[in-house]
């Protein structure tokens, strides 16, 4: 249990860690992110607009031979190119010495349409590597105001979406190598802020595991006592009811031993081969007392031989806490089912009663140490809500599962599956 809520608060430390860097470092890339763009857009509109006043000049000079600059910008450089077209004739560049590069953004230039002063993305593979670029366009006008050519400028954008994912993978790495160290370090707080927790809590286990197990003697010997009262017919109806309080302190000191055993890892089952039918007609055999008090007729549907490999001990008591519950929840005059069955592979015991039933919200907690449906209610009954819980723990020390289906006013059925 103590485990259970280190772990939990150890996976909740790393998730808030993790979460915390994952914001910082997403906000640290936004905010670097903006202030690249800004700069590399804004660096691209003065060009564009230096670009377009000198190609207006020199048109106007009449300068209209084909004047190509070539530079042998690499794709690591933020270079930055410039294409002026008369109509689809270019007259002027300043482009990369990859022609074939050239040729693919003058194609895509003359192709597409742009709107002026836009910033478009841009990406062309040449020779197998992908150039990314930012591209903005203005128009080229003469002395009519006519539309005669346009001006392109673009920047090599490659290796700031390079430089992107190389942030992105840095901080995956990074972030997982902090993740890993936050999680050494919740374990070390968890396991500080558990470490009282768990003295004080094996100081109460101890205490309830050596009260129960003090207790059970003194019990045995009242019991004893109270049953040679009995024999001897003095005052029955007392003797009765003080049989019946020393039996149910029988039962909940059983409970808490083996709860407290249960949380000091204790209860490992031994397991040994029995036959289940004839042990279920026994603890049948001992209920019948209290059967015939509550006018129950109890049917068990099983084979005469039911041979499984479980722990004796720990199935007798589920049994005993399952018929005790049918009993305790089920009016007079009603009856219990109980079946056993051998399928492939698993056994399936099947406990059903006509009794008060539970309802949905309750199923889903029931399994749960001291919850008691409708408390009053339970309370009459004499449960303290431990004993679903023990048996939640017995079937699962065995690999099994314990469901409930249940209508309330109409009865339970408990199943327990264990695997063969
Ligand atoms: P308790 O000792 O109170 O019976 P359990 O852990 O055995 O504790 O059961 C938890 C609660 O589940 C009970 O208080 C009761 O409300 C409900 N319950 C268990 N078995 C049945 C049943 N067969 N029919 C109706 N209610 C049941």
């Amino acid at each position: 249990m103590i485990e259970n809520i280190k772990k939990k608060l150890v996976h909740k430390y790393t998730a808030v860690i993790t979460a915390m860097l994952l914001i910082v470092f997403s906000g640290c890339y936004y905010m670097y992110r903006q202030i690249i763009t800004k700069s590399i857009n804004d660096t691209l509109n003065d060009y564009l607009q230096e670009e377009v006043w000198e190609a207006q000049a020199s048109l106007k000079m009449n300068q209209n031979e084909l004047h190509i600059r070539q530079n042998d910008a690499d794709i690591n450089a933020m270079n930055h190119f410039t294409f002026w077209f008369l109509g689809d004739k270019l007259i002027s560049s300043e482009e990369s010495i990859n022609q074939d590069l050239s040729q693919k953004l003058q194609q895509r230039m003359l192709s597409k349409h742009y709107r002026e002063n836009t910033i478009y993305y841009e990406n062309v593979k040449s020779n197998k590597v992908k150039w990314y670029f930012k591209m903005m366009m203005k128009n080229l006008y003469n002395t009519d105001g006519r539309i005669i050519g346009k001006v392109f400028v673009l920047a090599n954008n490659t290796p700031m979406k390079r430089s992107s994912k190389q942030y992105i993978i840095f901080t995956l790495i990074i972030i997982s190598a902090l993740t890993g160290l936050a999680w050494l370090v919740g374990s070390y707080l968890a396991g500080r802020a558990v470490k009282q927790i768990n003295i004080i809590f094996d100081k109460q286990k101890r205490f309830v595991s050596d009260a129960s197990h003090e207790l059970r003697t003194p019990l045995s010997v009242l019991l004893a006592y109270v049953e040679l009262l009995e024999k001897q017919k003095i005052a029955p109806d007392i003797t009765t009811e003080m049989k019946n309080e020393i039996l149910g302190m029988s039962k909940l000191t059983s409970n808490l031993l083996e709860l407290a055993r249960s949380d000091n890892n204790r209860l490992h089952p031994e397991y040994q081969e029995f036959n289940l039918t004839a042990q279920t007609r026994k603890i049948i055999g001992n209920f019948q007392p209290v059967f015939e008090q509550k006018k129950l007729s109890v049917i068990l549907d099983a084979p005469d031989e039911l041979f499984i490999n479980a722990d004796g001990n720990l199935i007798k008591q589920l049994l005993y806490i399952l018929i005790d519950n049918a009993v305790k929840y089920t009016p007079e005059n009603k009856k219990i089912h109980i079946s056993l069955q051998q399928q492939k592979n698993k056994n399936i015991i099947l406990i059903r009663d006509e009794g008060i039933g539970i309802s949905e919200t309750d199923q889903k907690h029931i399994f749960e140490r001291f919850y008691r449906a409708e408390k009053s209610r339970s309370r009459n009954a004499g449960g303290l809500g431990l004993g679903l819980s023990l048996a939640d723990i017995i079937v699962k020390e065995h690999k099994g599962l314990i469901e409930v289906k249940s209508t309330p006013e109409q009865g339970s059925c408990f199943t327990v599956t264990l695997p063969r």
